[in-house]
């Protein structure tokens, strides 16, 4: 049905391309692309040898749009799954501008040079993507990604109104370092250590970082310390659906991490302003990130799992409702089917099922659209299906 480039080698790249592998009456072609080739030819290896599918690889630098272009011309993809990072985000649009193809990617762009991520770059494109009838799918992974289908799920089933949104993603898994990330570090760093910030009453309230928090009880997993944080999501989701009076965003940390974190920030090595060491700039943060373990390599002896939903409360047929949908993904299942662990599972099976909504025509419309945009049906059908089965709680007194 479908010719696909999957670019970048990452662990959320490594379950792309297993899951994409396993629905090949979907995906006929399938093309791995990124900046170290051996990374490529090292997952196609391990991807053949679990589901029998061959992949092709390539070795592209996704910040050059005419190598992209290349790249695309050769291969001729109807679609683009960029798990690269999301300082590419850009410079890949303006390639699928360029060879007409179409665009998903998991994560919002930023500027390398600058700690700051809002949605304002990327939908600059809409404009540019109607005009060429090409599709761009914005934030396809789980938060963002299903966080926003399970909000737009409960807007079209179980709401006339909704009015609060707080999205809880918790880690409970145990990976056994002292201090890791369980996505690229440079990017998880520079989410964790900004302001906190949430929607309230039309405007948006910034809070100094992790001021706010409270423990919130997770299914299977119990109470956890979480803590506000700014997440893109919130910006496409309270533009969408304009009924929300607060939108927040919660994420678990353990003491260690926040402490490791903190030291980390106090000595300066979470800066990325560049300095000249031994007549050679360097950036701390992307040097901290080459000491750091491999987000990809954590999953041999992750314990545990993660625990992500949307709990809502809103009006229904004049009635007060409350709703709670999650998803518990376990690390060690996660590996052992994609030798990735749960945040890379839980990034890279929707990305799969965003793609597969295209081919399959449900998520096909000229334009630049976050997920919530799209009928959330078929893909939370899919969700059951490909391994990210989702449960939901009516009428929970919730306690945020
Ligand atoms: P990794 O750092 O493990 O992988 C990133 C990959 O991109 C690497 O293979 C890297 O190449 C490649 N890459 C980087 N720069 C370039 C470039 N210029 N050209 C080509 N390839 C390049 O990251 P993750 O897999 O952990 O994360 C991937 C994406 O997923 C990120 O954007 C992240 O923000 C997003 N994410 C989204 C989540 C969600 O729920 N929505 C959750 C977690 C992550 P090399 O191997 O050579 O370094």
């Amino acid at each position: 049905m479908g010719k696909v480039i999957i670019i970048g080698a990452g662990g959320v790249g490594t379950v792309v391309a297993h899951k994409v592998a396993q629905n090949p009456d979907v995906f006929t072609d399938i093309l791995l692309a990124s900046r170290t080739l051996s990374k490529c030819d090292d997952i196609a290896a391990a991807v053949l040898a679990k589901t029998g599918t061959s992949l092709k690889t390539a070795k592209v630098d996704a910040d050059n749009v005419p190598e992209l272009v290349a790249l695309f011309n050769d291969f001729r993809p109807e679609l683009v799954i960029n798990v690269a990072l999301p300082y590419q985000d850009l410079t890949i649009m303006d390639a699928c501008l360029e060879a007409g193809v179409n665009y998903l990617d998991t994560a919002n762009y930023e500027p390398i040079d600058e700690a700051k991520f809002e949605y304002s770059w990327q939908w600059a494109y809409r404009e540019k993507f109607e005009k060429a009838g090409l599709t761009a799918i914005l934030g396809c992974g789980f938060d963002p990604g299903v966080s926003g289908v399970y909000t737009a799920y409960a807007a079209k089933h179980h709401f006339d109104e909704m009015h609060y949104l707080d999205i809880v993603d918790c880690n409970a898994g145990d990976h056994g370092k002292a201090f890791a990330t369980n996505f690229n570090p440079e990017i998880n760093i520079r989410e964790v250590t900004q302001k906190g910030k949430y929607w309230e009453n039309g405007q948006w309230i910034v809070t100094e970082p992790h001021e706010i928090h409270q423990p919130i009880s997770y299914p299977n997993i119990g109470p956890k310390e979480s803590y506000v944080i700014y997440h893109e999501e919130l910006e496409s989701l309270v533009k969408n659906f304009p009924t929300i009076k607060r939108a927040r965003f919660w994420m678990t940390f353990g003491q260690e991490y926040l402490t490791h974190l903190r030291v980390i920030q106090n000595i300066g090595m979470a800066s990325i302003v560049p300095i000249m060491y031994n007549g050679v700039e360097i950036v701390p943060i992307q040097f901290l990130k080459a000491t750091l373990p491999n987000p990809g390599d954590l999953g041999e002896n992750y314990t545990g799992e993660t625990s992500i939903g949307c709990r809502i409360k809103g009006v229904k047929d004049g009635k007060e409702v409350t709703y709670y949908v999650y998803n518990n993904c376990s690390h060690k299942a996660s590996y052992e089917e994609t030798g990735a662990q749960g945040v890379s599972y839980t990034t890279g099976v929707p990305a799969m099922i965003g793609a597969m909504m295209f081919l399959k025509g449900e998520w096909k419309k000229a334009g630049v659209y976050n997920v919530e945009e799209f009928n959330p049906d078929p893909f939370m059908e899919a969700l059951n299906i490909h391994g990210l089965p989702w449960h939901e709680v009516h009428g929970l007194d919730l306690e945020v």
